[in-house]
């Protein structure tokens, strides 16, 4: 039997809402099941998948109300919570796009030996365990499972503790299509439970923070199996001397404030050009003023609590820090409660250094720190001094200035004159940097293909060499 557990929602303060944690037995046993379904699922072509998966997301469209209002709790956020749950078929559509390329199983005659000829044969891993985080519960435990059934594996997701409220609903919508029952599964728990659940799978998806992320690629090294690590981020912004202003401040605010601060790719410092900086800041802190705290209707407002109390300590510390070494803050720069819930509004600050946390450290939080820099040279050696390499945005006065600095960033994705555009663009493919992550492209045609081994099969058609062909005497002729 499992723990218990509880969850809290960001709205009340109130920890209403209680689970049970699976145990080492449930995991072990579930991803026996699973192993046991997988062959048969793989079995089937690509199309009579898609067609199981089809029906999954028109039963997920029968639970919407009840799936968005799950994690609508969870994360105290409307639109957002029902665009996760709106985000299945568009991933189901690109999946399908992608997997006559991706499936397709070459032949070929070797060049090197014409009787030679070979066959590749992609073979699914059997069981895939996703371990995903708080900041998006729904969106980010399925972008990596979807392909990963496509493929022909069979899963088991391990949702964050801090908002486990959608396993119950998307679980009774996986049941009413048997065939996906049989090879997708949700473990609740905490970090016990996917540490457990790394000893039963063949390879692990992991969204989440570097700490955990860490431990994580360490017992899959251990376990011998791969490992695809999506962790934190601290993106920068560099606006250009050729940039305008007012419209870099308005995508900056955006992009670094939406979801509150809390996604992995939010812009969480900006580099200005010394000749912009009075009027970008002048901008920038007029309209972030502006953006009201979606409370106390859910329903109304840009800017939602703080979904994970911890959170709000480390960005009450990170402000501490900046202000104690000299920082300054135009607006915002408290953690406000407000029914119970903790919230943030969006906040400038400037006179701020990279000795300050808030310039290294990861916030997840809507935190502006603005810093001056004399030259486009000086604005590049910062955004790349960082243990991140997630991803990164630039304003220039033309998209082929913005592309030639964006090519000398250290990070996966670059936003030209625009932010955070890996959140609304996932076909391109993209490796996280340094401690931002580890493993292949989770995005484009790769983020199907990571889910495959391939296979060589060599037919010899002609004689096979004779030993006497590597005898030490054929050297001379
Ligand atoms: P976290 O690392 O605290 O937890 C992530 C998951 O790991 C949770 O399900 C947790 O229960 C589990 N876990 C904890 N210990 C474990 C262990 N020893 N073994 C196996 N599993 C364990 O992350 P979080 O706080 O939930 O998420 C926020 C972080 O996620 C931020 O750093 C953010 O940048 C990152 N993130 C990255 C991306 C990306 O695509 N790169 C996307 C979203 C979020």
């Amino acid at each position: 039997m499992g723990r218990a557990m509880h969850a809290r929602n960001p709205r009340t303060g109130e920890r209403d809402y209680a689970f049970q944690a699976a145990d080492q037995a449930e995991v072990a046993a579930a991803c026996a099941a699973l192993r046991v379904a997988q062959p048969a699922w793989a079995e089937r072509t690509v199309e009579a998948r898609f067609e199981v998966l089809e029906r999954f997301a028109e039963a997920m469209d029968r639970h919407q109300d009840a799936l968005a209002q799950a994690v609508s709790a969870d994360t105290g956020r409307w639109l957002m919570a029902l665009s996760e749950v709106r985000s299945v078929r568009p991933a189901l559509a690109r999946w399908r796009r992608y997997a006559p390329a991706v499936l397709a199983e070459d032949r070929a005659q070797s060049q090197a030996i014409p009787s030679i000829h070979y066959a590749q044969q992609l073979v699914p891993y059997p069981v895939v365990g996703v371990i995903s985080p708080w900041n998006f519960p729904l969106l980010l435990s399925l972008i990596d499972a979807l392909p990963a059934l496509v493929a022909g594996c069979s899963v088991a997701i391990k949702p964050s503790e801090v908002t486990p409220r959608f396993a119950e609903p998307l679980a009774r919508a996986i049941a009413e299509v048997p065939e996906l029952a049989e090879v997708l599964t949700l473990l609740p728990g905490d970090g016990q439970t996917g540490a457990a659940l790394i000893e039963h799978v063949d390879l692990v998806c992991f969204t989440g923070s570097v700490a955990t992320g860490r431990k994580v690629g360490e017992a899959c090294a251990r376990a011998f199996i791969p490992a695809f690590l999506e962790l934190g981020g601290k993106d920068p912004a560099l606006v250009l001397a050729s940039a305008d202003p007012r419209r870099a401040a308005e995508t900056v605010l955006r992009a670094s404030v939406l979801a509150t601060g809390q996604a992995c790719q939010s812009l969480e410092r900006v580099y200005v050009h010394e000749s912009l900086f009075e009027p970008f800041v002048g901008h920038l802190v007029e309209q972030a003023r502006q953006v009201p705290l979606s409370y106390p209707d859910i329903h109304r407002g840009i800017v939602g609590p703080l979904i994970f109390e911890r959170q709000a300590e480390i960005i009450a510390a990170q402000l501490e820090d900046a202000l104690a070494r000299g920082a300054t803050v135009h607006c915002g720069g408290e953690i406000e409660r407000h029914g119970g819930g903790l919230w943030v509004r969006p906040t400038v600050l400037t006179g701020v250094t990279h000795e300050m946390r808030i310039m290294t450290e990861e916030t997840f939080g809507p935190i502006m720190p603005v810093m001056a820099v004399a030259s486009e040279q000086e604005a590049i050696r910062l955004a790349n001094d960082s243990v991140y390499g997630l991803s990164a945005a630039v304003f220039a006065g033309t998209v082929e200035e913005g592309e030639r600095v964006g090519r000398q960033l250290e990070a996966g994705g670059v936003s030209i004159n625009d932010g955070s555009l890996t959140a609304q663009v996932f076909e391109a493919e993209k490796h996280s940097f340094r401690l931002s992550g580890l493993g292949g492209s989770r995005m484009g045609p790769a983020g199907l293909a990571r889910f495959f081994r391939k296979k060589a099969l060599f037919m010899q058609t002609g004689e096979p060499l004779p030993i006497g062909a590597f005898a030490e005497e054929q050297a001379a002729g």
